[in-house]
């Protein structure tokens, strides 16, 4: 079946223009025209990916994003945020509300194609029926679970690629660049301290509940997921 596109945004003409080209590329559309409504729907019609306004009546993008990430169906849907706003302050709130991508108005169809295909690539379920562990960490590769000791930890798709690849060469330091290769993918521009913000995510995530921290970070190289240090 072809994958199913929302598009949240207020702007008809912006609508339309997406619309025409994601139909074009072979993807099914459903609109929301605010967060409110992209958040009903997002219950009805399990999207494959969500492009998400940041600029939207009564609900900001960002909040909405926020509501997607804390809800158990949509925490993995992959989020590509469209804004106006060009500020790197503003890229790095908008993943930290848990958004995937961030294209900043106006952007060429082309390239928006470019960044769906990428983000859609980058989530697509592994299909190894294998497991990773490291210390006390699980990662069940076909459930997309991991779980550090006897507890639960949810991580959106990025962080979860990024412990993957971490824990598939325990001990060894990747660079941000490395990591930005292999998580996000050579075709795609994104600046090096979006790795620093995901890494973040992610500590926060497996460290939640003051366990010892299993990445390390290296000054000026990169991070690793090692033994912690006593
Ligand atoms: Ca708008």
């Amino acid at each position: 079946m072809k994958p199913l596109i929302l598009i949240v945004e207020d702007e008809s003409a912006l609508v339309t223009m997406l619309r025409y080209n994601l139909e074009r590329d072979g993807y099914r559309i459903v609109e929301a025209r605010d967060g409110e409504e992209a958040l009903m729907v997002v219950r009805e019609e399990r999207p494959d990916l969500v492009l998400l306004d940041w600029m939207l009546p009564l609900m900001s993008g960002l909040e909405v994003c926020r509501q997607l990430r804390r809800r158990t169906e949509t925490r993995d849907v992959p989020i590509i945020i469209l804004t106006a706003r060009g500020e790197e302050l503003d890229k790095v709130r908008g993943l930290d509300a848990g958004a995937d991508d961030y294209i900043t108005k106006p952007f060429s169809p082309t390239e928006l194609m470019a960044r769906i295909r990428a983000v859609m690539r980058r989530s697509a379920p592994s299909l190894t029926n294998e497991a990773l562990t490291f210390e006390d960490l699980f990662m069940d590769l076909v459930a997309h679970r991991v779980r550090r000791g006897e507890r639960d930890v949810h991580l959106g798709p990025t962080e979860f690629r990024l412990l993957r690849h971490l824990m598939q060469y325990p001990g060894r330091v990747f660079s941000r660049e490395q990591l930005l290769d292999a998580v996000w993918g050579r075709d795609v521009y994104v600046e090096p301290r979006t790795v620093d913000v995901h890494i973040r995510r992610l500590r926060k995530a497996l460290n939640g509940h003051s366990e010892p921290d299993l990445i390390r970070t290296v000054r000026s190289a990169g991070y690793a997921i090692d033994r912690p240090a006593f």
